[in-house]
């Protein structure tokens, strides 16, 4: 599937190997592991899911993580997507991930456990809003849909920072990336998308 992934373009060489330490099957419920390397989301539980394989890697890859880097993750989910980003970072490197259900807060963090990162941190709470506590963030995913860019996220990107995020509505949005360079920030549209949406203060009630 990873080879696939890179031919299509959605992985690059870094994505893929990172993907490559992250067996996908160890974040999915164990009615679905027979549909771990297929290309689709799959439920995990409480209205969620974890996201297709292409959209983990696109979205890896659009990141544009470098060793080192502090990053923040909004919609902690199964934890696949945070532990590919870990691995990303390398062990100097940081993941905050907040998640709104406590459920898949201990989901997330058994899951991460089993490949022994370190590197890893989980919030319970309202992603929305951040995590100004550590903040600025080299970079920020969000993986959830929301109507529109949240202002506590742009503010707690550091200078040269990139964020991305579903924006739309709650069936259809864009993929959007914001780059932050001193006080302007650029928004591009990267592709259509399907998230499960982003509910709290500053995105669907
Ligand atoms: N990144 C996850 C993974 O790798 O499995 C998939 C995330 S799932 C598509 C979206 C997640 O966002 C759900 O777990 C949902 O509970 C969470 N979520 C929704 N609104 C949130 C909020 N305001 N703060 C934090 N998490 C939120």
């Amino acid at each position: 599937m990873i080879e696939l992934l890179l031919q299509q373009g959605y992985a690059d060489d870094w994505v893929a190997e990172a993907m490559k330490k992250v067996p996908r099957e160890l974040f999915v419920h164990p009615d679905y592991a027979k549909a771990s390397y297929s290309d689709t989301p799959l439920p995990i539980g409480l209205g969620q899911t974890i996201s297709a394989p292409s959209i983990v890697a696109f979205m890896s890859k659009s990141l544009d993580v470098q060793d080192g880097m502090k990053m923040l993750e909004i919609g902690s989910g199964s934890g696949y997507q945070a532990a590919i980003l870990a691995v990303l970072a390398g062990d100097s490197g940081s993941v905050y991930t907040v998640e709104r259900i406590p459920e898949l807060i201990a989901l997330a963090k058994g899951n991460v456990e089993k490949l022994g990162l370190t590197n890893i941190k989980f919030i319970e709470g309202d992603g929305t809003k951040g995590y100004p506590q550590e903040a600025p963030y080299d970079r920020i995913i969000v993986t959830a849909a929301s109507p529109s860019i949240p202002q506590p996220l742009v503010d707690q990107l550091a200078d040269g920072g990139k964020l991305l995020i579903p924006v739309g509505s709650r069936m259809f949005q864009d993929l959007e990336l914001v780059v932050k360079v001193g006080k302007e920030v650029e928004t591009s549209n990267l592709m259509p998308v399907v998230f499960v949406p982003l509910i709290g203060e500053f995105g669907y009630k």
